[in-house]
């Protein structure tokens, strides 16, 4: 029964290698959603549900047809649509004469998370999929560092491509590597293959944008239109505090000496909105407080086409923008996103952020001349 997954950025790798320690080596890894899985997705889905559930659909059809007939898919009782994704594109696909089996795993419920990989596993036992279940939030962390890393040398390499060929090599070595302690050890490695192998343009003095949102389209580059890439491109350093790590990293979570970002900024989003109301919305609004006290230059918000949580987080933030002088930019994305458009937009908010940084320096060097 080869199983396959949604296709979700640099978390392919931690899927793949959680299934591998699981013992299931049977995997259709999904391609990159290209135009044509968006064409798939958007023919059989109705018109208004939100993108993800477009793309997932589209990824799963291709990965049907390149003979997976296990489908891997989150769910559960989440707090908006996501939950029910994984029965309407069951009856979707049946409709279109698919006989495939779906795993549904309920990221918010740590128990449950247990109980679905040790039903698919290669008959572990409790202890060994706990094991495996560590071993795939320990390597997110990895993959998070990773990207953390990428998002940072790209803006400042000299040789174009270089910090994307490093990124590379070591996703390949997260995947390989199997045993907890070398795992562990990779934590210094990787800092290091950056630090060692991409040359940076140290005179280089760039911008910092924090992209935040709902989180596929935050991790899914086909749905992001590459973000990271196109601002990295401008020279702007950015990173992205959305991670699966908030569901799945249970030794951090339980560790009560140690906060996660999206906790702190969930304690500002509140301020705004005082509930859960699904997606990411207080942790997003909270970002822009924490990042500003953090010395970032501005906030990009994402969110996909009809996505409920984000659309609320839209219409506050540009009185947490006023509140807290941070420059935000939202960004609602579809499978008609313009690359143009889209380009042109970030463009001008870097302009916009180098202008403010402009006064601001001027500003403080006429004070400084004034005494
Ligand atoms: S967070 Fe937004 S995009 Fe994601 S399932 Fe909910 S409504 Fe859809």
């Amino acid at each position: 029964m080869p199983l396959t997954f949604p296709h979700f950025g640099s978390l392919k790798h931690v899927f793949v290698s959680l299934f591998h320690e699981l013992g299931r080596y049977d995997l259709v890894i999904p391609n990159k959603p290209s135009k044509k899985t968006f064409q798939l997705g958007s023919r059989y889905s109705p018109e208004f549900v939100c993108t993800p559930f477009k793309l997932t659909l589209g990824t799963f059809i291709e990965s049907l047809e390149r003979g997976a007939d296990e489908l891997g898919m989150g769910g559960g009782h989440g707090y908006c649509r996501f939950r029910f994704y994984w029965q309407v594109q069951k009856i979707i696909l049946e409709d279109l004469g698919y006989d495939c089996k779906w795993i549904r795993i309920d990221y918010e419920s740590t128990r449950d998370m247990l109980q679905v990989m040790k039903s698919i596993s290669v008959g572990l036992n409790t202890l060994q999929t706990i094991r495996a279940f560590q071993i795939g939030w320990v390597k997110n962390r990895l993959t998070d560092l990773t990207d953390q890393l990428l998002f940072k040398y790209r803006a400042i390499e000299i040789e174009k491509g270089s910090s994307e060929r490093i990124a590379n090599e070591v996703f390949e070595l997260i995947v390989s590597t199997r045993k907890m302690s070398k795992i562990r050890k990779l934590r210094k490695t990787i800092p290091k293959m950056f630090a060692e192998n991409v040359e940076v343009d140290k005179k280089a003095n760039p911008l910092k944008v924090v992209v935040n949102g709902e989180i596929y389209v935050v991790l899914e580059p086909a749905l992001n239109l590459d973000i990271y890439k196109r601002l990295n491109g401008l020279g702007v350093i950015t990173k992205t505090p959305v991670t699966l790590r908030r569901f799945i990293d249970v030794g951090q979570r339980l560790n009560p000496f140690k906060k996660m970002d999206f906790q702190i900024a969930n304690s500002y989003g509140t301020k705004y909105v005082p509930y859960r109301v699904g997606g990411e919305t207080q942790e997003n609004l909270g970002d822009a407080i924490l990042y500003k006290k953090k010395g970032w230059d501005g906030l990009i918000h994402l969110y996909p086409f009809t996505c409920m949580p984000e659309i609320i987080a839209r219409s506050i933030f540009p009185q947490v923008s006023r509140e807290n002088d941070m420059p935000v930019l939202s960004l609602v994305v579809d499978e008609h996103t313009g690359e143009a458009g889209f380009q042109t937009r970030l463009e001008a908010f870097v302009d916009l952020l180098e202008s403010k940084r402009e006064r601001k320096l001027k500003k403080s060097k006429s004070k400084i001349a004034r005494h």
